[in-house]
């Protein structure tokens, strides 16, 4: 599996809906490439950082500007590296 490959697979993962055999290949991908474990952390904080948010934004009743909740998305978005 490449890199570019774990991408398509990353979001099925994070969700545990991989196939085991596709997981299989994924985690040991994973446990052979630092910059695929970072991505996959950098997407599961994503994921936390957007449930957060919406998370307040029920809290706050709908306070919380559109704006705001899609800034905070935007920075928690992971930056791919993309140099090997
Ligand atoms: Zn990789």
């Amino acid at each position: 599996m490449k890199c570019r490959e774990c991408d398509e697979f990353l979001a099925d993962y994070v969700s545990g809906e991989l196939a085991a055999d596709v997981l299989a290949t994924f985690e040991l991908h994973l446990s052979r490439c630092r910059n695929c474990r970072t991505y996959v952390e950098q997407y599961r904080l994503t994921i936390a950082a957007g449930k957060t948010a919406c998370e307040a934004a029920k809290e706050a009743k709908g306070d919380m500007p559109e704006e705001l909740i899609q800034a905070i998305l935007a920075a928690a978005r992971p930056v791919r590296d993309h140099s090997s």
